[in-house]
Formats: C-alpha cells, sequence, structure tokens
C-alpha cells in the first residue's frame, strides 16, 4: 500500500506546476432580485397565522429560501459581495486540499473509484483548484468524478461556468443540467444532498458549509431549557421582529445534553443529519471527510451573526439579504460521529495548512512570477495562516473509515 509519507507530501507540492491560477480574485457582484422588505412580510405573516418561529426555521428562511434566499439568487462573495473565503483567497488553500484526498485515497489502498464530494462549493474555486490537483495525478488515479452538493442555483451556474471548458457555450451553461464534463475531462455531477451521490470510495470536504446551516437557540431559565424564537414586533412598525423565548419546553430541546453546562446553547440537527449521512457512506463505501470552518469545541455560547459588506449586521434586519452564520459546535459533530469511524481534530488552520506544506507551495509559486503576483501570494498566505486573521480562527476536522491504517490524516500531525 502506497501513501504519502511527509517526504512524498513535498515531492507531491514540487509536482504541481509552479503557475498560479488565472482570474484569481476577480470577481462580480450581481445585485439582487427581490425586494429588501419582501421576505420580512413573507416571514412576519407567517408568524401572524401560526406563531413566533425558532431561529433554525428563520435562518433557513433568510438563506435559503426559494425566492429571497440569500444564497439563492447572488454571488455573495469577495471583496464587492459580503465576505471572503479561503479559497477565493489563494489556490494555495485549494491544492492543499487536492493533495489531501489524493493522500486519504492512497493511503485506503487506491480504491478503484474516486468520488470527491464538496458540500457548498460557492463559486466552485476550491473544487476547480481541487480537480487542477487531481488532473496532474491522472497518471494515478484514472476513474474520477465530482458531486457537488448545492441547494441554489445561482450557486451551481457559478459553479458550471468555472469548471466547464472555456469553448462551452453561454446557452450551454444556462441550461439547469446535472451533469457536465469539466474542463480537467473530469466529470462533475450536482445533487440536492449526499443521498443521491453514487456508491464508491468518497472524499468528502465541506468549507464554510456547516456554519451555514440552521441552528436552534436556547436558554437556561429558573423554569429549564427555554427555545429562543422569532416574533414580529408590531409596536416596532410593520413586519418588525424580535426575539422572545418560548413559554414552555419546545420539542427541539430533546437535543441538549443532560450534561451541558452552558447557558446559552445553539443546536443544528441538520448538520447532525448531514454528518450522520456522511459517516454512513464512510463506513459502507470507505472514505474520509475534511470538515473546515470556524468553531469551537463545545465551549461557545452565542454565535449566530449577520454579515453583510464585510460588517456585522442585525440579523433580524431586512432577512435575506445578509449573510447569517453561527460557529460549527464540532464536539456535537464529533459525537454525531459515533463510534463507527475514527475523528481527528478539530486542528487550528495555520497548523493543518503548514503540515499540509503551504510554505513549500509558496516557494514554488514564487518563481518565476511577477512582483505584483509575488505580493498577492505572501499577503492570501499571511492571511490564511497568520493567528490574528484565518489561523486560529478557522479549524480542521476530519472523519475516516475505522481501520488497521495507524498513521493519522495529513495535516493532523506535525511534520517538526
Ligand atoms: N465552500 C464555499 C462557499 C461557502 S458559502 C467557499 O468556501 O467559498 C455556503 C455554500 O453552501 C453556498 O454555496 C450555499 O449556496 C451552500 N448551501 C447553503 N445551505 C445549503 C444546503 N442546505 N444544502 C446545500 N448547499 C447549501
Amino acid at each position: 500500500m502506497y501513501s504519502f509519507c511527509r517526504k512524498c507530501l513535498s515531492s507531491c507540492l514540487r509536482l504541481l506546476s509552479g503557475k498560479t491560477r488565472t482570474n484569481a480574485l476577480k470577481r462580480t457582484l450581481s445585485s439582487s432580485n427581490g425586494p429588501e422588505r419582501a421576505l420580512a412580510k413573507y416571514i412576519s405573516s407567517k408568524i401572524k397565522m401560526s406563531g413566533p418561529i425558532s431561529v433554525a426555521e428563520y435562518m433557513k428562511e433568510c438563506l435559503t429560501n426559494p425566492k429571497y434566499g440569500y444564497y439563492m439568487n447572488r454571488d455573495v462573495f469577495g471583496q464587492k459581495g459580503d465576505f471572503i473565503t479561503s479559497p477565493e483567497i489563494s489556490q494555495m488553500f485549494g491544492e492543499l486540499l487536492g493533495i489531501w484526498i489524493l493522500d486519504d485515497w492512497m493511503k485506503a489502498g487506491k480504491p478503484a473509484c474516486l468520488n470527491i464530494v464538496e458540500l457548498g462549493p460557492g463559486r466552485g474555486t476550491l473544487a476547480d483548484d481541487i480537480l487542477r490537483v487531481l488532473n496532474k495525478f491522472s497518471h494515478v488515479v484514472d476513474d474520477v468524478s465530482l458531486h457537488l452538493v448545492e441547494v441554489s442555483p445561482k450557486m451551481r451556474q457559478l459553479q458550471k461556468v468555472k469548471l466547464s471548458a472555456p469553448e462551452m457555450k453561454k446557452e450551454e451553461l444556462e441550461k439547469p443540467v446535472e451533469k457536465i464534463n469539466s474542463k480537467y475531462g473530469i466529470p462533475v455531477m450536482w445533487h440536492n444532498n449526499i443521498k443521491g451521490v453514487p456508491q464508491g470510495f468518497s472524499c468528502f470536504v465541506a468549507h464554510e458549509f456547516f456554519d451555514a446551516l440552521p441552528i436552534h437557540s436556547f436558554q437556561r431559565t429558573k423554569h429549564g431549557w427555554r427555545e429562543v424564537l422569532v416574533d414580529v414586533d408590531e409596536a416596532a412598525g410593520p413586519d418588525n421582529l424580535r426575539f422572545v423565548l418560548s413559554a414552555s419546553k419546545t420539542p427541539p430541546t430533546v437535543y441538549i445534553q443532560e450534561t451541558e453546562t452552558r447557558d446559552r446553547v445553539e443546536i443544528c440537527p441538520e448538520a447532525g443529519v448531514i454528518v450522520q449521512d456522511i459517516v454512513q457512506r464512510i463506513s459502507e463505501d470507505g472514505g474520509s471527510a475534511l470538515i473546515a470552518d470556524y468553531g469551537h469545541d463545545g465551549e461557545k455560547q452565542d454565535t449566530l451573526r449577520g454579515f453583510k459588506e464585510h460588517k456585522l449586521f442585525d440579523i433580524l434586519s431586512e432577512p435575506g439579504t445578509a449573510d447569517l452564520t453561527a460557529d460549527v459546535d464540532f464536539s456535537y459533530l464529533r459525537t454525531m460521529c459515533g463510534k463507527s469511524v475514527s475523528t481527528y481534530g478539530p486542528v487550528m488552520q495555520s497548523y493543518f495548512l503548514k503540515n499540509m506544506g503551504i510554505e513549500t507551495r509558496l516557494k514554488a509559486l514564487m518563481m518565476n512570477t511577477s512582483e505584483k503576483e509575488q505580493r498577492d501570494l505572501i499577503s492570501g498566505y499571511k492571511m490564511l495562516t497568520d493567528p490574528k486573521q484565518m489561523g486560529e480562527r478557522f479549524k480542521f476536522f476530519a472523519i475516516r473509515q475505522k481501520s488497521d491504517i495507524t498513521d493519522i490524516p495529513a495535516g493532523f500531525t506535525s511534520l517538526t
């Protein structure tokens, strides 16, 4: 069985060309289609009809309502959008994740087929960087396909444009197809959820996906746990919203552990269900998962927040126009994994990327590039790894099929 040892990781990095990807930071932003208040009106009429809704229901409407949801009809990333993510900052991020996938597939004994499954692929930049790496190793892995789990038609469109060959006709790109042949010759398929991904050895990747899933929020009171709900705030004006506490225990309270010591708790049952689906696939068909996000290990209390134009934004104002996000509780994900798989981490992003060889990759890319490109590469490296920027806030967590492989996944062990 062959897998990348530390030395192999660096020789693998050398095999990647020294070329920087093109259009790395070019962005466009299409404006919102829906009137700013449309979703507020819809949510407040729903509440008026059937009572206050959970934070999870509110978050789901805001992010993925088919007509007015934040992700559904605009490009939200980049300097002109609301936030910027690691794959958009530097190609090195996606390349190192590509190498991680290849390494884990090799450690598993190079199974005949490799499904790469990305959850919430955004603009498709991470997928593009991963496929470019896989394409360089087509002599090692040939039966590989990419599966994108994406809820937003607009994002699917951006992903298709990013991954297709430049000669693909505009009309073709506009068709809501579920399958294309990528510019790397690797087939790409879109799915609504993991269940649609064909069986076989699969490597799952989720970057800034779990933080977008709806959370329930609870407050400890002298009467026991009460759920935080969203209600209309008639006094503040039409369609205004406010947080209230449920008068009695609500059914999702069952998710709170008996041993819980915090006074405020956020729980994301949808994350639990998705992780269990991943675990089932990994334990039945083989594979691994790499989950990267900002998060904590079960100690944080109240992390839900809104972002608009790179600034914090009131969660209840103009629903559907701002990103809503909550820190991922990795301890909850670990619990949901159960005992049939092995879990690793969370480790900090700086630790993971340095152990994956980001500095070697940076040096290779710095050769044969203009001074401007070198400055961009260094600033991207700093942003990804600096503890004060993304280096410590973002964490990596891995799931792997239980087996007799004793070495832990690349990136999760120190190189020194
Ligand atoms: N991974 C990308 C984008 C992160 S933003 C990056 O790092 O740049 C979150 C992504 O998840 C978007 O593509 C959004 O449309 C998608 N998404 C949000 N909720 C989803 C859901 N329930 N199912 C599938 N995709 C979802």
